[in-house]
């Protein structure tokens, strides 16, 4: 893993995702190294040579960019991580985040969500407490935490992020769960999905937001040679979904629909 120290010249930038104002990345970069990872398709905009979860920047001086650009910013919802995870375990060394989250709390015209797969986020209740608005979400695209020491090796394991969802939730912070994506075999199945719905309710989570996966090309290569190695029986699977995406879609739709009706959860497909 390379790891470099760079500056940047702006923390909050406009962002492209629906409902979210600006996003806020400290790091290029992901330690977490998802089998599935979207953000791969950074390496078109970096100069690096490396592989995809071979190199971190850390942009050493965005707390202090992010605090002067508050002061003159047209208020808006913030979120923290939108393509690299803010809490990947760099950030025990350099938080970051955590002094991010600190020049945010003075300013409650920026409501911010920070979407997570690390427990480390727990480090910083003392600052989330203080913020207005502001909601913590994890990804959890499996409680199998067999099937996530593959396809997430370095994300924390998923009882850890259940758990913090629930103490997040007894600290007064709101939450959410963000299932996605449901991984196809492994998470997809109507009695996968209520096992999910059933396990996440128990946290206090406000709502699920479900999404498929996303077979870009890039993101397929380095998911297919995981799936290749460690299993080489679901690979038909997929390369079913591949073929029929819509056909697919539509089908989870429909079991995730008959499964929130059941638990009773607000949910929203992000698809
Ligand atoms: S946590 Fe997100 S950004 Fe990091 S490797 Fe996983 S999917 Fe990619």
């Amino acid at each position: 893993m390379v790891i470099r120290e760079i500056t940047c010249k702006s923390a909050l930038t406009p962002s492209g995702i629906s409902g979210v104002d600006y996003a806020l990345n400290p790091y290029v970069g992901c330690q977490h190294g998802c089998a599935y990872c979207y953000a791969v398709f950074m390496k078109r905009f970096t100069s690096h040579r490396e592989e995809w979860g071979q190199f971190v920047d850390v942009r050493v001086n965005v707390p202090q960019v992010l605090a002067r650009q508050l002061q003159r910013a047209k208020p808006g919802n913030v979120s923290l991580g939108t393509v690299t995870d803010a809490y990947q375990p760099l950030e025990r060394q350099y938080e970051l985040s955590r002094q991010c989250l600190q020049a945010l709390a003075a300013y409650p015209d920026f409501p911010t969500t920070v979407l997570t797969k690390s427990a480390l986020v727990l480090r910083d209740l003392d600052v989330l407490r203080e913020m207005k608005g502001v909601e913590v979400a994890f990804t959890i695209t499996t409680l199998d935490d067999s099937v996530r020491r593959i396809l997430e090796p370095h994300a924390s394991p998923i009882p850890q992020r259940i758990e913090a969802l629930a103490r997040l939730h007894e600290a007064g912070i709101s939450t959410w769960a963000f299932f996605g994506p449901a991984l196809p075999v492994f998470s997809d199945s109507e009695e996968a999905i209520d096992a999910f719905f059933a396990t996440l309710a128990q946290t206090g989570v406000s709502r699920i937001l479900v999404d498929t996966l996303n077979l870009k090309s890039a993101s397929w290569g380095r998911l297919q040679q995981v799936l290749k190695k460690h299993y080489p029986e679901v690979l038909d699977a997929y390369q079913l979904i591949w073929q029929d995406r819509h056909g697919y879609a539509t089908a989870l739709a429909k079991r995730v629909a008959r499964v929130a009706e059941r638990h009773r959860v607000p949910y929203e497909l992000c698809f």
